[in-house]
């Protein structure tokens, strides 16, 4: 895995198409070896997080995207198991709606972005703006296409202020896709998960493509990087994302505070 968390992210500037990548890639891993290291992965986020927690000057934010049943909402319950609640918020941008139909499209995503400490998981995210709304034209074109622009700005604010970025494009394949929603539909449990709606999406699958390459192309820069992960495996899935976490924090250079005072004077019975 160690190679293959820089193979996973996009150059910038890069073009990007994803027909080239193959989304039940597990770049050569066994899912019997990576249980461990998997959990090991958790374990170091631990340790990171309470360090970000303790430095208190900069926050992690972690954009999630992908199709629908690309397992957003999985990579969260899996890979942030081992984090404290109290440093962590989850984010869902949904069709917006009230105050948020009011104002500029970045106004509801720059209110949710991590404080310092923290970290921060967008559960789809600003690029909804040049996805779902590009893809239902709900938006002209002179419109959605000065956003990427405008997004890559808006980054780069945030990571000059302290804010570290890093997104994920869950990548599955169609037929992938077609088994969840199979799955979804025959087993009682997950009937609630199932939407017709999802299904009418299906049908713009390659306006998606299209559109996640540009995003891909026009939005991975050094600041705030994207990563295109092969999701067909959940569990290659949930390594790569803790993997590159792990790297991200590392790269961080997270550092404890000095303490308020000298303690080695200081004494009390
Ligand atoms: P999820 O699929 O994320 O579990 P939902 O089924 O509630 O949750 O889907 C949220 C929907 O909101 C998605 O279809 C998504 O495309 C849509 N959405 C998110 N942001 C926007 C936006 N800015 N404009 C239009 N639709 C959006």
């Amino acid at each position: 895995m160690n190679h293959a968390s820089s193979k996973l992210m996009v150059r910038p500037g890069k073009k990007v198409d994803l027909a080239r990548i193959d989304p039940g890639d597990t770049h050569g891993m066994h899912k019997q070896a990576c249980a461990e290291h998997l959990a090991k992965n958790i374990e170091r986020l631990s340790l990171l997080q309470y360090l970000l927690y303790a430095e208190g000057r900069r926050s992690l934010l972690v954009v999630l995207q992908g199709i629908d049943a690309g397992g957003k909402d999985g990579t969260i319950k899996h890979v942030m198991s081992g984090l404290n609640p109290q440093g962590v918020r989850v984010t869902p941008f949904k069709v917006p709606e009230g105050a948020e139909k009011r104002h500029d499209y970045l106004w509801r995503v720059h209110n949710a972005v991590p404080e310092w400490g923290q970290i921060g998981i967008f559960n789809r995210s600003h690029y909804e703006d040049v996805l779902v709304v590009r893809v239902h034209r709900l938006v002209p074109k002179e419109v959605w296409s000065q956003r990427y622009r405008q997004i890559n700005d808006f980054e780069q604010m945030l990571s000059e202020s302290g804010v570290r970025i890093v997104k994920f494009l869950l990548y599955i394949s169609k037929e992938e896709q077609a088994k969840r929603f199979r799955l979804r539909l025959r087993e009682k449990t997950k009937n609630w998960k199932f939407s017709p709606a999802d299904l009418k999406e299906r049908e713009y699958w390659d306006s998606y493509i299209d559109a996640y390459n540009d995003m891909l192309r026009q939005c991975s820069t050094p600041h705030a990087p994207w990563y295109v992960i092969p999701a067909n495996h959940k569990w290659f899935r949930n390594l790569a994302v803790s993997k590159i976490l792990v790297e991200t924090l590392q790269d961080m250079k997270l550092e404890y505070p000095k303490p308020a005072a000298d303690l080695s004077k200081i004494r009390f019975e």
